[in-house]
């Protein structure tokens, strides 16, 4: 079991204190990297999640002033960077992912807060200059109401971070499902949650399988912001069951990202950017490339200076330091993977840097080698779906117009990362690419300074930035005679 000051229960949170399950069921939680037993966390279901929006929705009754949100946000800042260390422990062992990068991730959750903490300015009433038909008028940015927030496992901090916070800032309060194969950084946070010294009726977070809990967050009519990241499927489900209950959804979603590399950039940038982007969490993160298109003149270079940069990383327990790549979260993970690529290969695709790894006996130590392939093509399930794995898989392109046609070829706009010199032809495919999030020569993915959020059905709404926060705000017009 996990020993952590950080976690004082394996308990939910509702109406200010820990809680168990009534029903007294609990879940498993295991370290991806050994399958050593973390915690047992309880299994709470509809009845739970109806006090926790109860909680929430009472809560609601006492308002707070911006000052008081923003001292809560800097608090919580300035825990999370002091318990960085302890918390970075808790990810890796709950995910998988490499001591640094969970290291990481930490930092990048305290910047929602303090980015935040900078942003209240924006939601102030805004008085419209002129009498309008005789009457003064005044836009206000009221809190949504109760926001119900789920994440996935990927990044059990970052994720809640960025919806917890703007929830904070607009004056909700909230209730959070994290993923219940990652709990535990969520635990931990909602300890210096109260540290920080909020009321914490307004932070309730409830453990659990998905299903139950999701239903209730969606047609509780005081729930007045459903914010779920996760894949598409999910966001269909939720979309469905809050359809007759006109509330607000913000959907995070899968992408299916391109990763564009034209004759005349920088191989070495390009590389090294392609290694960055695409291993991070051993390739499960939403914005890694999934589809690496390389113009035919540089192919060759290109794959050589990868190969040697891809053969070089380093799989293993990401406790120990030198890990590049820690473990799939499971074995569905790992099959998915598996899947893609056999039938890349089946289908002519080129094994240039990997082999096919031992399939694992159990549910934990399911490492993928890092992989490289070439001759990927449209048609191949590892180009049709997000492969949430350490496989980079490149197809070969000439033409621009053809690139972008190939690139736009999907359902999802999440993410799209461009490589070239030339400003006009960098400026010209941003504009025909049709995702949220396009990088020209870089492979960074979102920052809490700008929005970020999908296209078509990577998703609806945007997280960070001035627009995330607005996102739980209602706004109201006044107008004065
Ligand atoms: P998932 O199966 O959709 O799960 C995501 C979250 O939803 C988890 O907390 C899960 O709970 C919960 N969930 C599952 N079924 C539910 C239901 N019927 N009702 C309510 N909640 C439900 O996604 P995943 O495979 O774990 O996560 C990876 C996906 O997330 C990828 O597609 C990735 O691209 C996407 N993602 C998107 C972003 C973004 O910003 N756009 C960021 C990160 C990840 P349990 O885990 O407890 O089952």
């Amino acid at each position: 079991m996990i020993q952590s000051s950080l976690i004082p229960e394996f308990a939910g949170h509702v109406n200010g204190r820990w809680k168990e399950s009534e029903s007294g069921q609990t879940i498993r939680v295991v370290n991806p990297a050994t399958g050593d037993l973390l915690a047992e966390i309880p299994d709470m279901d509809e009845m739970e999640t109806k006090l926790a929006i109860e909680s929430a929705d009472r809560a609601l009754a006492e308002e707070f002033s911006f000052k008081e949100r923003q001292n809560w946000l800097l608090a919580i800042t300035e825990l999370l960077l002091e318990h960085r260390e302890e918390l970075a422990r808790i990810i890796t062992l709950e995910q998988g992912k490499p001591l640094k990068e969970a290291t990481v991730e930490v930092e990048y959750a305290a910047e929602f807060f303090s980015f935040f903490a900078g942003q209240l300015g924006h939601i102030s009433p805004r008085a419209l200059p002129d009498k309008i038909r005789g009457c003064r008028w005044t836009v206000h940015y009221r809190p949504a109401g109760v926001a119900g927030l789920i994440t996935p496992w990927n990044f059990p901090l970052g994720m809640m971070a960025k919806k917890v916070s703007a929830a904070i800032a607009a004056g909700c309060s909230v209730v959070f499902k994290p993923s219940e194969l990652t709990p535990l950084s969520a635990i931990a946070f909602w300890s210096l949650a109260a540290q920080a010294g909020m009321p914490m009726s307004r932070m309730n977070l409830v453990l659990g399988r998905p299903g139950p809990i999701g239903k209730v967050l969606c047609i509780h009519p005081s729930v007045r912001v459903l914010s779920f990241t996760g894949s598409t499927a999910t966001g269909k489900v939720l979309l469905q069951q809050t359809a007759s209950y006109v509330k607000r959804v913000l959907l995070e979603l899968g992408g299916n990202a391109p990763f564009i590399v034209f004759q005349d950039a920088d191989v070495d940038l390009a590389v090294e950017a392609l290694v960055a982007n695409k291993f991070r969490c051993a390739g499960q993160t939403c914005v890694c490339a999934n589809r690496v298109f390389l113009h035919l003149d540089l192919e060759e270079k290109f794959i050589e200076k990868l190969a040697e940069r891809v053969a070089e990383l380093r799989v293993g327990n990401g406790l120990h330091t030198e890990t590049d790549i820690g473990p799939l979260i499971n074995r569905a993970a790992f099959d998915k993977v598996a899947r893609h690529v056999a039938d890349a290969l089946r289908n002519g695709a080129k094994r240039i840097v990997g082999h096919d790894p031992e399939p694992p006996s159990k549910n934990s130590g399911c490492y993928y080698p890092p992989t490289l392939l070439t001759g990927a093509r449209q048609g191949m399930q590892i180009f049709k779906e997000e492969t949430f794995g350490p496989v980079i898989a490149v197809a070969g392109f000439s033409a621009e117009s053809d690139v972008i046609e190939l690139a736009n070829s999907t359902a999802h706009g999440l993410a799209a990362y461009v490589f070239t010199r030339d400003y006009h032809r960098a400026e010209r495919c941003t504009r025909h690419l049709h995702f949220g999030h396009v990088a020209v020569n870089s492979g960074t993915g979102p920052t809490p300074e700008a929005p970020f959020g999908g296209m078509m059905q990577s998703g609806l709404g945007r997280e960070g930035g001035v627009e995330g926060l607005v996102e739980f705000c209602e706004i109201q017009t006044t107008v004065i005679a």
